[in-house]
């Protein structure tokens, strides 16, 4: 039997200079209010920034951000699979090789989605700087001049929560997601509240943030939707797919996953079991651009719609999520674009976000088009 074989870490080779040096440094921006989900409270937007030098003197900048509650990894985690597995395991090779990368960072380290993210935020970059091309260029093209962003409405009192919602609504943004989780009565209420605050064509996303049971949550949801709930997202824990399919059986509402899916093959399985109708994609939850776009494209072939999501970011990861939303087809779901809008200056990519209404242009300069 002839066996085919194709060694990893014999790239065909560019002719780049090879990958010299990795760094990283902590950047925090407070936010403009606590942001508040099912799973805690913070105070302030923590990234890390990850520069990728070569050896003829390119740069090329990533961001990513642990999220703890959320991803199970923290900043000294992510730093140190950085620094003392990626780096050393990276440093040497084409810099243009970034499926070889992930494979070789798979192997030498599992799962770390936050860390292996930074990285290939800060490959695509120096691949865009080298080429001369934005992202998207990278990524398979532009499908859109501009993304819509939908408006995050964090947690806080009924009251506040639907005067934000109409505030943001007015400003320009069509597509509200409210956060809830705690008490499905009191997100009925909720969803009534921000229904009633804001005109019926914008659409209204909950997200639980797997705050629910499904039995408890049922007959709640079925009101919910029937008072205007456009889309729910991850009503139910992570490993509940069960769960995500009888509520898709018996609910008139389009049904998100998240939590359950931080893989292309978590992805799968949600299309085997037909646990959603739309994935949040997130490139920091994925392990990064080239796991995002292999999710994309799982997505596409299944008929799922497509949300490009975001964790609490600044503007490098953003931009790097607005140029994915750019590129992929089946995102139609309005993305979810906001750490830049979140706290009170965002201090890696301040001009691309500011003053935001609920489109963002996609960047034509080359790499991810920030000035870090
Ligand atoms: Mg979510």
């Amino acid at each position: 039997m002839t066996v085919l074989s194709h060694p990893v870490g014999l790239p065909a080779g560019t002719g780049a200079a090879p990958i010299s040096a990795i760094r990283t440094r902590v950047v925090s921006a407070p936010y403009r209010r606590p942001f508040q989900i099912s799973s805690g409270i913070s105070t302030d937007l923590i990234s890390l920034v990850v520069e990728i030098h070569t050896a003829d003197g390119a740069v090329g900048i990533g961001e990513t951000s642990p999220m703890t509650a959320y991803t199970g990894e923290t900043l000294a985690g992510v730093t140190a699979a950085i620094e003392e597995h990626l780096a050393p395991a990276l440093i040497g090779r084409d810099p243009l090789d970034r499926a070889g990368a992930h494979v070789v960072m798979d192997g030498v380290l599992r799962g770390q989605h936050v860390a292996k993210s930074g990285i290939d935020i800060a490959l695509y970059d120096l691949a865009g700087r080298l080429s001369g091309w934005p992202v998207h260029a990278l990524l398979g093209g532009s499908i859109r001049s501009r993304v819509q962003t939908a408006w995050v409405v964090g947690l806080g009192t009924l009251d506040e929560m639907a005067a934000e919602a109409a505030e943001y609504s007015a400003r320009g943004f069509s597509h509200l997601k409210v956060k809830g989780g705690h008490d499905p009565a009191k997100d009925l209420e909720l969803i009534r509240a921000v229904r009633a605050a804001v005109p019926a064509d914008t659409e209204i996303c909950l997200d639980a943030n797997e705050g629910y049971d499904a039995t408890t949550a049922l007959p709640y949801l079925a009101k919910m939707t029937a008072a205007g709930l456009n889309l729910l997202e991850q009503p139910l824990p992570r490993w509940d797919l069960a769960g995500m399919v009888r509520l898709r059986e018996r609910l008139d509402v389009r049904l998100m996953a998240d939590e359950s899916m931080h893989s292309l093959h978590d992805a799968l399985e949600i299309v085997r079991r037909g646990a959603a109708d739309v994935l949040n994609i997130k490139i920091l939850k994925v392990g990064g651009l080239h796991r995002a776009l292999q999710i994309a494209n799982l997505a596409e072939a299944a008929g799922l719609a497509v949300k490009i999501g975001s964790m609490p970011e600044l503007g490098v990861a953003t931009l790097a999520a607005v140029h994915l939303a750019a590129a992929v087809p089946g995102a139609t779901v309005p993305a979810d674009l906001v750490g830049p809008l979140l706290v009170e200056e965002d201090p890696l990519a301040p001009s691309v976000f500011a003053d935001c209404k609920g489109w963002i242009d996609v960047p034509t300069r080359p790499g991810l088009g920030h000035d870090v």
